[in-house]
């Protein structure tokens, strides 16, 4: 069997890795010049089991024995633990779902010894996830593109063409007959999905998000704070003596037309606002960190297919990565398409 998986983000190269440990012949096709460079960039992102729902926590659970599969295979610690802690209205909500899925978790008071925040406000109440940590995609992508060395060439996927045998796809490298194809293409899904009639959330946003410095003795947690007023954010350190923080801007201002320099100096001047306000960093940028996104996605992914064509859309995928990989290798060679609640359940 030959699959061709379209994007060398973090769930192409996972895909790739679990299909050549299977023995199959895939080529991961990518446009840019080196993998994991857009939605996959930088080198720190957040773990978290915590979730909206109990399907979600569980398969955070499979992700993360999965994370420590590829520790074991390279040697090398993915996740630095230290917990996430959610704040704001959902904490009752997602409580209930770590619950329901059987996860250690904890409601405690926003001024209790157990959290290590940046506040300079204590939130009201707080949900703690111990299983919560950094993780460092520096790690991830050097065991990825060890693991799939030799299948990911620099090409532009321009067109795809469903076949009833498989589906054709054409390139910058030319034309070729796969199998299955797999769309893990990120922000360049959604265009190429539509040439054969699925259709992904074709929307895009820009987002930015900002390291400041801080003290590297500091050992503050992942901290997920949605407040019922002012800007929820996503915060956590990104190397000894960085914090990064990103921040829901008001859509308009990253809306795809405002343009990257319109949203990025918003997004600047909201996240440095609120730094000055509520946290005990020095509020001076060392380090943004720029990515298309797919508005109106929260957690979660969704798996489209229209004959040998699977395609996947989804945000904040990175923490799902090896499950991802597992479940979409299956998907390619057995032409399934798995919904997440049957995922769940499994
Ligand atoms: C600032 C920021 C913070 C984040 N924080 C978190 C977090 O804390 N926790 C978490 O789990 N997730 C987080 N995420 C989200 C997570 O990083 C992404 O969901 C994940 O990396 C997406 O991976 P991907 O492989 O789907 O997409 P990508 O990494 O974008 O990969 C898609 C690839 O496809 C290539 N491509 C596109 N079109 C074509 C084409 N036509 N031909 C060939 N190649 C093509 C692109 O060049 C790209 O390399 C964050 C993202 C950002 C940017």
């Amino acid at each position: 069997m030959r699959v061709a998986v379209v994007g060398a983000g973090v769930v192409g190269l996972s895909t790739t890795a679990e299909l050549l440990r299977r023995g199959v012949d895939v080529v991961c096709h990518e446009r840019a010049g080196g993998p994991m460079a857009q939605r996959s960039a930088g080198s720190s992102r957040i773990f978290r089991l915590a979730h909206p729902t109990p399907d979600l926590v569980r398969l955070a659970q499979a992700a993360r024995e999965g994370f420590g599969r590829w520790e074991q295979a390279s040697h090398t610690a993915m996740i630095a633990p230290g917990g996430c802690v959610i704040s704001g209205d959902q904490v009752p909500g997602w409580a209930a779902a770590m619950a329901a899925a059987g996860a250690a978790h904890e409601i405690v008071d926003g001024r209790s010894g157990r959290l290590r925040l940046p506040a300079r406000r204590p939130p009201s109440a707080a949900l703690v996830d111990p299983s919560g940590g950094v993780i460092d995609v520096d790690a991830v992508r050097a065991h990825l593109i060890e693991v799939t060395s030799g299948a990911v060439v620099q090409d532009h996927v321009y067109a795809l063409e469903d076949t009833p045998t498989g589906a054709t796809v054409w390139s910058s490298a030319g034309t070729a007959r796969f199998d299955a194809v797999l769309l893990t293409a990120g922000a360049g899904t959604s265009p190429l999905a539509a040439q054969v009639g699925i259709y992904t959330p074709p929307a895009l946003a820009h987002h930015v998000r900002f390291t400041f410095p801080v003290d590297p003795a500091v050992s503050w947690q992942c901290w997920i704070d949605k407040p019922s007023a002012g800007l929820a954010t996503y915060q956590h350190r990104s190397g000894p003596g960085r914090w990064a923080v990103g921040g829901s801007i008001d859509p308009g201002q990253v809306a795809w037309e405002a343009g990257r320099d319109a949203a990025t100096a918003a997004s600047r001047d909201a996240v440095l606002r609120y730094a000055r306000e509520h946290l005990a960093v020095e509020p001076r940028v060392v380090d943004t960190l720029y990515c298309v996104t797919t508005p109106g996605l929260a957690d979660g992914f969704e798996f489209r297919r229209h004959g040998a064509i699977l395609a996947v859309s989804g945000e904040n995928l990175f923490k799902f990565a090896p499950l991802l990989g597992e479940v979409l290798a299956e998907a390619c060679t057995g032409g399934s398409t798995p919904a997440v609640a049957d995922l769940a359940r499994r």
